[in-house]
């Protein structure tokens, strides 16, 4: 991985800041801070700001694991996409292809919660039902390590199967079929008939746009991993704020 502010990352960032541009986000732990129980995240206000002066300059889209119904108040700005769910929710033209997933995570929810019951087995899980998907939170649970072994047993039980999707403290159970961050960030750039993409994201979701390779394609991640397929990092979270000012000078100098 190299550094987005090394000679090779200003580069690449000359090459992909031009007309036509899309900026694409994660939201948790890349435009707003992890927080200890995930309703409590809010865009702070810096970074809305300079989203509100982005969007004015370029196409800007957040893809997020929250739902729709959950990131939108978030915001508190209206980006020109927002995509919920991993990408199943809010991609234009997809609409039809999630009605099934609804009833599955009904099932999967009803499941989960019989076995959560235990709560000495289970203490500080807490399931987040998102509709299309299910968030299982263990960030409150005494022991990770201990909790995450327990609740990856409990999800080989668990039939019709999901695709299980590390986090940060979480679980993500999505169904099989179903599409990622990187489908959705592909079809994004197909609608708004972008010239060339810049992401940004901080987990292990986000390897699915991180995997991409393509030319018109720029992605960072936040935080330096020897296990990741993105090419630039930056090291904190608070470098978003660098980031987006520098694309807004580029930006107005076109
Ligand atoms: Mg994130």
């Amino acid at each position: 991985m190299l550094s987005l502010f090394s000679v090779a990352g200003q580069r690449r960032i000359d090459e992909i800041v031009k007309p036509g541009l899309l900026c694409v986000f994660d939201f948790d732990g890349t435009l707003s801070p992890i927080v200890a129980q995930p309703d409590q995240a809010r865009l702070p206000l810096g970074v809305r700001r300079r989203l509100l002066e982005l969007s004015k300059l370029a196409s800007v889209a957040i893809i997020t694991g929250r739902s729709l119904a959950d990131i939108r108040p978030r915001l508190e700005f209206e980006p020109d996409y927002t995509v919920g769910n991993h990408g199943i929710e809010g991609i234009p033209g997809w609409e039809g292809r999630s009605e099934s997933y609804e009833r599955l995570c009904l099932e999967w929810g009803k499941k989960l919660c019989e076995s959560l019951q235990d709560e000495t087995r289970y203490e500080g899980v807490q399931v987040e039902n998102k509709q299309y998907s299910l968030s299982v939170h263990y960030r409150l649970a005494r022991d990770h390590k201990k909790i995450e072994q327990k609740l990856l047993e409990l999800f080989g039980s668990i039939s019709p199967p999901f695709r299980v999707v590390p986090g940060k403290c979480v679980f993500n159970l999505i169904p099989p079929d179903a599409v990622n961050k990187g489908n959705a960030l592909e079809r994004l750039m197909q609608v708004s008939n972008a010239s060339s993409a810049i992401y940004i994201g901080d987990d292990f979701t986000d390897e699915d746009v991180f995997a991409l390779k393509r030319k018109d394609l720029m992605s960072i991640r936040i935080g330096i991993t020897s296990c990741s397929a993105a090419k630039f990092f930056i090291a904190y979270r608070a470098e978003v704020m660098q980031v987006l000012d520098d694309l807004i000078r580029r930006l107005r100098m076109l």
